[in-house]
């Protein structure tokens, strides 16, 4: 579907980008505008790919889509090395709850791992000061543009590294100072969630939440790890989730499947999956259903009630929105605006904020839905 990220889509004749919209999975260092980069990268003499921010932009989808984990991940060093200073940080923090708010969405989480952006000298809580700084001016920015947005920071540590104990006790120290929750991010395969079990025993002692990449890069043993050892209140991703269904039989539009104990589990409690289709699609993380957007096990995740949410995880590497993340499902999978409803309910439920301003957030999308 050609819908450029910043572009629009029709369905049953609404603006898609219009409609109030949550955004749970959504990585700071995956978000930059091409020609910030250029223009950060300018002011500390660095170099980088491209100088035009149009053929930036290609570069990042192009190295983004060429099946190499290798070329994927250099482009989040291209995009970090800009983020190494106090106004490099506020800058881009600003400008992503901006390109957030422009697309239509008024609460999200933003996550970022501070232990990556201490090259150029920053203490940890000097970068996540900065990054909430620029937070705040970008939701003053929207609302003097008309737009309502939230934003809360899910601090992330690197789960190869072995400072996630200390990552882990700087968000808590955040929690009121715009961190909200706790995530792990980087190689899934390997490193499981239970390596870093003093952290999530640490934060679960503080009931700080948590979720954590899982069912992305490695299978069940992986989400297993990540709800037993880090007690994840939703799955980043957690498409893998499907490995433990079996369809046994499709009658006519009916499909029969049986339950492993972990995806009844996950199914009945109704932990929510951050799904982020064409993500999930670029990094092979579908790869044991197909190639395609239809054969993404979103639609029969969401036929068997699984709590689904719609995400972009890296919006410059994918090139896309949350707006076109729905357009791409609803044109995939025929949803109307009561499918694409039902999953910002559910990510609003799933916000890591308090039972009344989920009820808040709930009532708004309602509103936006049926005017
Ligand atoms: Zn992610």
């Amino acid at each position: 579907m050609a819908i450029d990220p910043h572009g629009d889509a029709q369905l049953q004749g609404v603006s898609i980008r219009s409609l109030p919209k949550v955004s749970l999975h959504d990585h700071l260092d995956g978000a930059l505008r091409p020609a910030t980069i250029i223009e950060l990268a300018d002011e500390i003499g660095l170099d980088v790919p491209e100088t035009d921010a149009d053929a930036l932009g290609d570069w990042f989808a192009e190295k983004s889509d060429s099946g190499s984990l290798v070329e994927y991940l250099r482009t989040f060093d291209v995009t970090t090395s800009v983020m190494q200073t106090a106004d490099g940080l506020r800058r881009v923090a600003k400008e992503f709850v901006e390109d957030l708010a422009a697309d239509g969405v008024i609460y999200g989480e933003v996550r970022w791992a501070p232990e990556q952006h201490l090259a150029r000298g920053l203490s940890l809580e000097e970068a996540v000061e900065a990054v909430q700084e620029g937070i705040e001016e970008g939701e003053d920015a929207a609302e003097s543009a008309g737009r309502d947005i939230r934003v809360g920071q899910l601090i992330t540590a690197m789960r190869h590294a072995d400072r996630s104990l200390e990552i882990a006790e700087l968000a808590v120290a955040f929690r009121g100072r715009g961190a909200v929750g706790f995530d792990i991010a980087g190689a899934e395969d390997g490193f499981p969630a239970a390596n870093h079990r003093a952290a999530f025993d640490y934060l679960a002692s503080e009931f700080f939440p948590v979720t954590i990449h899982a069912g992305e890069a490695a299978g069940l043993d992986s989400i297993r790890s990540a709800l037993i050892d880090g007690r994840a209140l939703r799955l980043g991703h957690g498409v893998r989730i499907a490995e433990d269904l079996e369809v046994v039989s499709q009658k006519g539009e009916e499909t029969f499947v049986t339950f492993g104990d972990l995806a009844r589990w996950v199914r009945d409690r109704e932990i929510p999956l951050e799904l982020s289709p064409s993500s999930n699609l670029q990094t092979g993380a579908i790869t044991a259903w197909g190639t395609e957007m239809a054969d993404h096990p979103f639609d029969l995740l969401y036929q068997l009630g699984f709590s689904v949410t719609v995400n972009v995880d890296n919006r410059l590497m994918s090139r896309t929105s949350l707006t076109r993340e729905l357009a791409v499902l609803a044109d995939t999978f025929e949803y109307d605006l009561d499918d694409l409803e039902a999953f910002q309910l559910n990510a609003a439920a799933a916000a890591f904020l308090s039972v009344e301003e989920r009820e808040e957030l709930i009532e708004l999308i309602g509103e936006g839905f049926a005017s």
